[in-house]
């Protein structure tokens, strides 16, 4: 396929190139804060920078009208509404954690949450020292999925990819669930699985649940 990026120079721009031009698939555009990067028209265009990029995002998706796979964190409730009106004429794919285990953890901590009684649950999330938005996306997405009230403490230690734990504890035990992501590559795989599913899908907005459900 042929794709961009936006940020492509970052930590995960670098490890997505990596893994598609692996698989042979050939970057077209690219985009950063250093500048733009155009050789042709992407099939399908990837974004992992920061929301201060984001109007940049809109208006390359508007220009090349191709599917968006967006995994920048921090995003705010307009930004996800611009994208959700976009995606009435496109596909766009958006998710604060591309990685198969997480998906995984998602459906453990709400079967926990359903079978446990009186039982406080807490959050922990340890990222690498770069990290710009605090809590992260992903512990965000555990909260809503429990949805309810409950504490996310945020750790940022060295060069971490991603940890996330969830604790339930009662005056007996207490269970804890966690993912450890091992490197950036767990992500760059789950963006080239979601780009293929893009090139294929009618408009819609997607999350990395739904192609995690799709192409199981
Ligand atoms: P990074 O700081 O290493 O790279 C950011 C890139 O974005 C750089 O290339 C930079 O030039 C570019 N950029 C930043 N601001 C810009 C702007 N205003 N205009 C144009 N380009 C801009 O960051 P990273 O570790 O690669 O993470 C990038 C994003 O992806 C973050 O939001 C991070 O939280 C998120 N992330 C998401 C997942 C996921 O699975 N959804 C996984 C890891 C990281």
């Amino acid at each position: 396929m042929k794709y961009g990026i936006i940020g492509r120079n970052g930590r995960m721009g670098n490890e997505i190139y990596n893994l598609f031009s692996e698989k042979g698939h050939d970057l077209v555009f690219s985009y950063d804060k250093e500048g733009e990067n155009f050789l042709e028209t992407p099939e399908v265009l990837i974004d992992f920078s920061l929301p201060t990029a984001f109007e940049k995002v809109i208006e390359y998706v508007e220009k090349f009208r191709c599917p968006l796979i967006i995994g920048t964190t921090g995003l705010s409730n307009e930004q996800i509404t611009k994208l959700k009106e976009l995606s009435q004429t496109l596909p766009i794919i958006q998710s604060y954690n591309f990685s198969l285990g997480i998906q995984v953890l998602l459906r453990l901590v709400k079967l926990a949450d359903k079978l446990l009684d009186d039982v406080d649950i807490e959050i922990t999330e340890t990222h690498h020292r770069f990290k710009k938005d605090k809590p992260s996306g992903t512990a965000k997405m555990i909260k809503e999925v429990l949805n309810k009230e409950v504490n996310i403490s945020s750790l940022r230690l060295g060069n971490v990819p991603g940890d996330h734990t969830v604790y339930f504890g009662n005056l007996g035990e207490i269970i804890t669930i966690s993912h450890r992501a091992l490197s950036r590559r767990t992500f760059a795989a789950g963006v080239l699985k979601s780009a293929e599913f893009a090139l294929k899908a009618v408009a819609g907005f997607y999350t990395f649940q739904d192609i995690f459900e799709l192409t199981k």
